[in-house]
């Protein structure tokens, strides 16, 4: 058994690490003074992207991306996640379905993604339609032979740059035929409703659409008609491991800047590390990224080998629900050691401590990721998660 990365993997992670210190970190305070990123150096760091080869890290090179397997992607995830404001989002990353369309549908949505000439956004939740996306009432009616979708969408990010939707409806109005559209922005009836503020300073904004009466073609559907279920769970499966990988990033990012800190802080004429009360929380800090981090990487591991869809589902509910539970306790620790220093915005760890929040929120909450967990460990048995690789108890 080998643990190493390999001299390829380590030039991978220097090379992400020092884009993020290049173009990301020098970029933050941007979009805490303006709420968002500004076009210009959204526009500036696109060609970065370009240049190093970071666009579209999750998709083939047929199709324009770079063909990284999930374990590169992890690597590369980790590096971007100890920036602020989901700077990363900048290094774009299509939505995974997307491989899933047509030949013409890749064409036209998957390829100019990757080439970062076009961007998406995915629709799935509503007013009432939160953990529970079997409440989503978005509906596309059959009228004349062409699909007519209405509806309301929330919390939709990056909703205000994307030029199309990736909508997660029902087809027909029918709770068992949940269906994904490729909706582009610009049709008639499609409408921003609201652009709420939230916790934290974005790169983009999460918007409420509406959407009345937009018709579309039987073009417009990505994959089977009711397979939406399966497609949006493949973007969550991704998702979930880039929110992990993110969650170790910034929590490694927090602790280096703690244990900077503390080793040169002097009250009461010591260094603050020489407290054994800071000690034991970088301890502790060191302690819960350890094992968070080797967890992770055994993940993305253990999923670079498979192609098992269910198996994958199983896995990120792990490694995201225990990362982004790690990142909050490691990220208000680091804060505490820093004092009212670590509560100044202008202090990377304050911004990393808003961040991490919603962690524990999207792409299912903490408590959705155990209900999963609970679910497997009924199904396949509990050595799915307390044997090794490939369940073996
Ligand atoms: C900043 C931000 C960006 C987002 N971006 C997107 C996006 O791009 N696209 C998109 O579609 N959505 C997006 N979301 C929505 C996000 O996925 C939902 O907020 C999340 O799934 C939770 O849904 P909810 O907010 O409606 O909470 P609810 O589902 O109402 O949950 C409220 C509470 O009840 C708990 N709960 C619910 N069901 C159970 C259960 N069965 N067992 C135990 N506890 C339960 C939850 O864990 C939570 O604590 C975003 C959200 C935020 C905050």
């Amino acid at each position: 058994m080998d643990f190493d990365l390999s001299p390829e993997e380590r030039a991978l992670q220097q090379k992400a690490r020092d884009f993020a210190e290049a173009h990301l970190f020098p970029n933050e305070m941007a979009i805490e003074e303006h709420g968002k990123l500004p076009a210009d150096i959204l526009a500036n760091i696109h060609r970065q992207v370009l240049a190093c080869g970071f666009n579209a890290i999750n998709h083939a090179r047929e199709h324009g991306g770079q063909g990284f397997s999930l374990f590169h992607q992890m690597l590369v995830n980790e590096e971007f996640g100890k920036a602020t404001g989901g700077i990363w989002g900048a290094a774009w990353q299509p939505a995974i379905p997307l491989k899933d369309g047509t030949p013409e549908q890749r064409e036209r949505y998957l390829v100019p993604s990757c080439r970062g000439e076009r961007f998406y956004c995915f629709a799935i939740t509503e007013e009432g339609a939160g953990s529970d996306p079997r409440r989503v009432r978005t509906s596309a009616s059959r009228r004349q032979g062409r699909w007519v979708l209405s509806g309301e969408k929330w919390f939709v990010t990056h909703g205000d740059v994307a030029d199309f939707i990736i909508v997660h409806a029902l087809a027909e109005g029918d709770p068992d035929k949940p269906t994904l559209f490729l909706v582009d922005k610009e049709r008639p009836g499609i409408r921003v409703k609201r652009s709420p503020k939230f916790m934290h300073n974005y790169i983009s904004e999460h918007v409420e659409f509406v959407f009345d009466a937009v018709e579309l073609g039987d073009e417009a559907v990505l994959g089977p008609v009711g397979g939406g279920f399966e497609l949006t769970k493949d973007w969550f499966v991704e998702a979930r491991l880039k929110i992990a990988a993110h969650c170790v990033g910034a929590a490694i990012r927090a602790t280096e800047i703690a244990n900077r800190y503390a080793g040169e802080r002097i009250q009461f004429g010591r260094r603050i590390h020489d407290f054994q009360a800071i000690e034991f929380m970088l301890a502790d800090m060191a302690v819960e990224i350890m094992a968070a981090k080797s967890m992770l990487y055994r993940v993305a591991w253990d999923l670079t080998q498979s192609d098992d869809r269910k198996r994958a589902h199983a896995m990120a509910s792990v490694v995201k629900l225990h990362a982004s539970e790690m990142a909050g306790r490691v990220i208000d620790k680091a804060l505490q050691i820093l004092g009212g220093r670590g509560y100044m915005r202008e202090n990377p760890v304050e911004r990393l401590y808003r961040d991490v929040r919603v962690d524990r929120i999207w792409e299912g909450t903490s408590e959705i990721q155990r209900a999963i967990i609970g679910g497997q460990i009924k199904k396949r048995g509990l050595g799915l998660y307390t044997g090794w690789v490939g369940g073996a108890a």
